[in-house]
């Protein structure tokens, strides 16, 4: 069990991830915006912009999904689980959570089952 300052650090740190995130998601709404088919753009260029649109919106998937691991995160410090492997129950390595403090598998479990 994690004591309470270390719970403090890493609700901080993820606290300012998930700022990052919605700040980045605030720029990019004008990306992920419908491409328009009557324009005066040729056909190729046309092509590149919905492939651009299509990466904006993969990246904006990504965002909102890892938006969604840092709330579960701090709402498992909440509750008094965060840093246990969802998997094994196991201790997530101390080096791995200050990595990536949003992270649900300890290493071993990570290894086993890529996803
Ligand atoms: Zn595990």
């Amino acid at each position: 069990m994690m004591d309470s300052d270390d719970a403090k650090q890493y609700e901080n740190m993820l606290l300012g991830i998930l700022a990052e995130l919605r700040s980045e998601m605030n720029q990019e709404i004008d990306e992920t915006a419908p491409v328009e088919v009557n324009g005066s753009m040729g056909r190729v260029s046309r092509g590149d912009a919905i492939q651009v649109q299509q990466l904006a919106l993969e990246m904006k998937r990504r965002r909102e999904e890892r938006i969604l691991r840092v709330e579960s995160a701090l709402m498992r410090i909440r509750n008094g689980t965060y840093g246990i492997c969802v998997r094994c129950q196991d201790p997530i390595e101390q080096g791995r959570l200050n990595a990536l403090p949003d992270v649900l598998l300890c290493l071993e479990c990570a290894a086993g089952s890529p996803r």
